[in-house]
């Protein structure tokens, strides 16, 4: 690799992360609306808290409206996806969220996206996800809104 090549793949790297960045700061604004210091913020902040750890213990499988009104969606950038714990994935199709992979400590989850692309089928022992449209799924975070 040349010095100019080596350079120009800096600088795209550089604005990659300068993006990334203004996402995530614009979508923790979209999260909690207001002023830093103010006291409404440390509300918001508490409130946002609360839904994530209640997110992380439930694991709910999510639809699309109660989904915006309780999170805001940022997609991860990456190549694909793989099940993690605590993860969390979007159906392109429907919009519902669900858990990337669901804890042993779950003894039965029984869910489906709301166009039936995931349905998660786990009774004891039994664990099976099933995901028609892979090309479909995006990973996500979900950040708590206040
Ligand atoms: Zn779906």
């Amino acid at each position: 690799m040349d010095a100019d090549r080596k350079r120009q793949l800096k600088k795209l790297g550089k604005a990659e992360v300068a993006r990334q960045s203004a996402e995530l700061r614009a979508s923790l604004t979209d999260a909690n609306p207001a002023a830093l210091g103010d006291s409404a913020w440390a509300n918001n902040h508490k409130t946002g808290i609360l839904r994530e750890k209640w997110l992380k213990k439930k694991l709910p499988l999510l639809r699309q409206k109660k989904l915006e009104q309780l999170f805001v969606v940022l997609p991860i950038v990456s190549a694909g996806w793989r099940p993690t714990l605590g993860g969390y994935i979007q159906c392109r199709t429907c919009g519902s969220a669900s858990p990337s992979s669901i804890p042993e400590r779950k003894f039965f989850y029984w869910a489906t996206c709301g166009c039936g692309n995931i349905r998660w089928r786990c009774i004891g022992p039994f664990r099976r996800v099933v995901v028609r449209a892979p090309d479909q799924i995006l990973p996500v975070t979900l950040i708590g809104r206040g």
